[in-house]
């Protein structure tokens, strides 16, 4: 536990799932209706450093939120991932998989799904339909 993690101070979280190595809670500043996060109880920075034990547990964590986001908001489809290390994007550093619910007509080309963390490229030949050129 470190005592300056906002994701160690599980009192500050609203938990809504849990199993013995991992815990899940809604994000706080939601991107979508139902955006929850899930965390390994023990601190690790990101991804890379969870044991098989974990990456279980927080796996099997997953499906029991998409069923409770399922039941609350029925949204049409999911991202699922996690930012690893500030240049892609982490800004708290405990280990962290963003569940993303998605829903149809929410952005107008979902299209490249989590490709789209670079917003610039994509490819062109997906489907054999033109999508956006490298920037
Ligand atoms: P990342 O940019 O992948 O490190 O994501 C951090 C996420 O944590 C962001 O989506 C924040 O909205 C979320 N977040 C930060 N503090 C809290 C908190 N106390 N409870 C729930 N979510 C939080
Ligand atoms: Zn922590």
């Amino acid at each position: 536990m470190i005592i300056d993690c906002v994701f160690c101070q599980h009192e500050n979280l609203e938990i809504i799932a849990e199993n013995e190595l991992a815990l899940a809670f809604p994000d706080i500043c939601p991107v979508s209706k139902g955006h929850s996060l899930i965390i390994p109880k023990r601190h690790i920075e990101a991804y890379f450093e969870a044991t098989p034990e974990e990456h279980a547990a927080l796996s099997s964590l997953a499906g029991q939120v998409k069923l409770i986001i399922d039941r609350q908001f029925s949204p049409d489809g999911y991202n699922i991932g996690a930012n690893v290390g500030q240049a892609a994007g982490q800004t708290v550093f405990h280990f962290h998989l963003h569940i993303i619910p998605r829903y149809r007509g929410d952005v107008a080309d979902p299209r490249g799904g989590v490709r789209k963390v670079i917003p610039t490229y994509s490819c062109h030949r997906l489907n054999n339909v033109e999508l956006d050129q490298p920037g």
